[in-house]
């Protein structure tokens, strides 16, 4: 496996190391060994980037001149499309993810979402007429005009970080925003790559900065504190949003979460390809480390047995088909780090404890390649009460759960404090439309539907989250409400 090129600083239209000249290693989780080195940013770093973005929103024309940051977006987006090769390096040596999954959610879907952003954007309203009205005596003429928040920082996951870092940086910088985007300590090159195409493209000094280090939370707590930083645009786990709400609250800071989920897939008793249907939930795609994924498969009591023997002979087929870093076909790779997978080892413990049966899997492989692999494991006998079927696991662990009904189907979706997605299948398109519209969730997949797509807007209700990403939505998120008024002459 080849080491990537060291991930280097953004700030002020400069790619350099941190002040001090301090690195951290990357770890591949393929191996568990350094695959880079990585600049460790101070609060000096933080600083120079916080002051940049400030300086390049307040002073210059980047705010106001669209046809300037609309030219300078395409060309960003044409030096990634150049750029593909190295990024499906970085997704595949950074981020952990498996050759046949580069092309779904991380590479591919990625740069399909940005020409998503392109597409919406010449929808975007920047002036609402709100008409005239009398009143006081006199006629008053009022518009609304909508108009870029500021300074945006961007703090985002490893898990598909491309896929993330294009959903922020794309629709602030079209949006009119300035941004300082701080990528996961786990994988700091791709966020690194935004700046060193920024530079390529010819970004104004400002309008882009990236920073990161070997500190999770320092750099980003400074931007959440920060009274300079307009808008934290944040992707990660719920507990981490949760302490950037209470941070941001002292400078009333605009936040927008994605945040964690446990979403249920519902296979109803009716379902007409019941089998593919109860198959297709196997929690493999990228070792499970999706926030929108299923990680609740729920079937009818009255076919319960036959779902097990489904899943059985499923996980059975999956074999060994996975963990090979050269194999084109494989879709699952490790989990992304040593922490991450004592993390889901430990909850698989915590299900056998709980009761639950395991029907597939269930251990470390570090016979894979020596860095970070776990089977792709099932639970059955699960009820939702379960501290397996309540927490996010992020990692390749399905739990299956028997409903008596629709409505107790319904009711065992929502009961969780998260509600990002899921998914509904049924022969009867109503009744699953009736079934998904129940449920409390920012999107929902009627029989194997594409729910996350560029140009719709994706976000979460309840604990998975506040505010809404890609699609027009997505890009209105990073703008203000002005409201002027003039009294008619
Ligand atoms: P995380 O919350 O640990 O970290 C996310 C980012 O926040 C990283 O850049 C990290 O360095 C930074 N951070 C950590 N502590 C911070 C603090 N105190 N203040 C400010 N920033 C801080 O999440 P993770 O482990 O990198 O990613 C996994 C989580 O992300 C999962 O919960 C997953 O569901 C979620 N996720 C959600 C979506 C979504 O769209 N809803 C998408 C991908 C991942």
């Amino acid at each position: 496996m080849t080491s990537l090129p060291d991930a280097k600083l953004f700030i002020d239209g400069e790619l350099r190391g941190a002040e001090g000249g301090k690195t951290f290693d990357v770890i591949g989780p393929w191996t568990g060994e350094t695959v880079g080195r990585a600049a460790d940013a101070s609060a000096a770093d933080v600083e120079a980037a916080i002051v940049a973005a400030r300086r390049a929103f307040d002073q210059t024309d980047w705010s106001t001149n669209i046809e300037k940051r609309v030219a300078l977006v395409k060309k960003l987006r044409a030096l990634f499309e150049a750029n593909k090769d190295r990024l499906s390096d970085l997704a595949r040596i950074e981020a952990g993810a498996a050759w046949g999954a580069v092309g779904r959610a991380h590479v591919d879907m990625a740069l399909e979402g940005w020409d998503d952003y392109l597409a919406v954007f010449p929808q975007v309203r920047w002036e609402k007429d709100h008409g005239s009205r009398i009143g006081y005596g006199f006629e008053t003429v009022r518009k609304a005009v909508y108009e870029p928040i500021g300074v945006v920082a961007a703090i985002t996951p490893w898990n598909v970080p491309l896929y993330v870092n294009v959903g922020k940086v794309v629709a602030a910088l079209l949006a009119g925003c300035t941004l300082i985007l701080k990528p996961a300590p786990d994988t700091p090159g791709m966020g690194a790559i935004f700046g060193e195409l920024a530079l390529e493209a010819g970004f104004p000094p400002g309008v882009i900065n990236v920073v990161f280090g070997a500190d999770p939370a320092l750099a980003g707590e400074m931007l959440v504190k920060d009274p300079r930083v307009d808008l934290i645009s944040f992707t990660g786990s719920t507990g981490v949003g949760k302490r950037i709400m209470e941070q941001g609250a002292a400078t009333l800071k605009r936040v927008f979460l994605e945040l964690g989920g446990k979403s249920a897939k519902i296979v109803l008793d009716d379902a007409p390809n019941f089998a593919m249907d109860v198959a297709t939930a196997m929690l493999v795609f990228h070792a499970g480390q999706g926030c929108a994924v299923h990680s609740r498969l729920l079937v009818p009591r009255s076919r319960y047995e036959e779902a097990k023997a489904i899943l059985k002979h499923s996980y059975a087929s999956f074999g060994e088909n996975w963990g090979v870093f050269d194999d084109p076909k494989h879709i699952m790779g490790p989990v992304i780090s040593k922490r991450q997978m004592e993390r889901v080892l430990s909850y698989i413990a915590l299900g056998q404890q709980e009761g639950a049966t395991l029907i597939a899997g269930g251990h470390a492989r570090p016979d894979k390649g020596g860095g970070f692999f776990i089977e792709p494991t099932c639970f059955a006998d699960v009820t939702n009460d379960m501290r397996i079927a309540q927490e996010e696991i992020f990692g390749p662990v399905l739990v299956v759960i028997p409903f008596e009904d629709d409505e107790d189907a319904i009711r065992i979706a929502n009961e969780s404090a998260y509600g990002l997605s899921g998914g509904v299948c049924s022969a009867d398109l109503d009744r699953a439309l009736r079934v998904a519209k129940r449920i409390r969730s920012g999107s929902i997949s009627v029989n194997g539907g594409m729910c996350i797509a560029g140009d719709v807007p994706f976000g979460g209700y309840k604990a998975s989250g506040i505010g809404r990403e890609w699609g027009l939505e997505g890009i209105e998120e990073f703008l203000e409400t002005k409201l002027i008024a003039w009294r008619a002459a």
